[in-house]
């Protein structure tokens, strides 16, 4: 089951990549009219480099990219986000929330990836950063919807891929734990925001006690469920990817 999300192996030519670069670097010109990067010739290389590291620099007069070569085995809007990313730190811009939780995810999806050292892997599990888009998606979702007080609620990834799982709470931790296949970059936002607001449900809902048993998804903790706007959607998503036997 966890197979039929790690076939996205479609590759971005350096045709396609070029088009991609010169795109944004156009797109930046514009925005922000940024002399500095008028006339210039975009020159650019995919390195594997194990910390998936990227640079940018200007060197007589070529704005030269040098970029992780596992963006060209991603989705092409993670791609264009480092390409961004790379671009607001050479104009010393500010980097908008957005485009660091999609960097973010862009390291989650790969930090298992072979070509990496076991003792990196670790480090990038362990990291803070990774579980920051987490955080905001609570956030955001709580100030839409909920609006309760979450000061005490903890939100991460989990550790191995449950198969069974998407998401967790656990209220004797006062924790929401998701389940990392969410954070690879063929989920789309809309799925992982309703997964987070049904966590966040368990938050507002507490298990009772009915006739002997535990109730977890009760009427009202249903009826709101079902006023989440992307309901629909996201349960049709997951049903369409083969989710059926996993509960969350
Ligand atoms: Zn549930």
């Amino acid at each position: 089951m966890i197979l039929a999300f790690e076939t996205q192996n479609e590759t971005i030519s350096h045709a396609q990549a070029l088009k991609v670069l010169e795109n944004r670097v156009l797109e930046f010109r514009k925005n922000y009219k940024q002399k500095t990067l008028e006339k210039k010739e975009i020159r650019f290389k995919f390195y594997p480099y194990s910390n998936l590291g990227s640079s940018i620099r200007i060197s007589a007069g070529k704005l030269e990219f040098k970029i992780h070569s596992l963006y060209l085995k991603s989705d092409p809007i993670f791609l264009e986000a480092v390409v961004d990313l790379l671009l607001y730190k050479l104009l010393k811009l500010p980097i908008p929330e957005i485009l660091e939780s999609q960097i973010y995810r862009f390291y989650t999806n790969h930090s298992h990836s072979k070509s990496e050292s076991q003792k990196k892997r670790k480090r990038i599990e362990r990291s803070e950063s990774k579980n920051e888009t987490l955080k905001l998606i609570l956030k955001k979702i709580n100030d839409l919807y909920l609006q309760i007080d979450i000061s005490e609620i903890d939100i991460y990834w989990g550790k191995g891929k449950s198969r069974t799982r998407l998401g967790h709470y656990d209220p004797s931790h006062k924790m929401i734990v998701i389940n990392p296949i969410l954070s690879q970059p063929s989920i789309p936002e809309f799925v992982l925001e309703y997964i987070v607001f049904h966590e966040l449900l368990h938050v507002y809902f507490p298990v009772k006690r009915k006739n002997g048993k535990n109730v977890i998804h009760g009427k009202e903790f249903k009826i709101l469920e079902r006023k989440y706007p992307d309901y629909k959607k996201a349960n049709l998503w997951l049903k369409s990817k083969l989710y059926q036997n996993t509960n969350f």
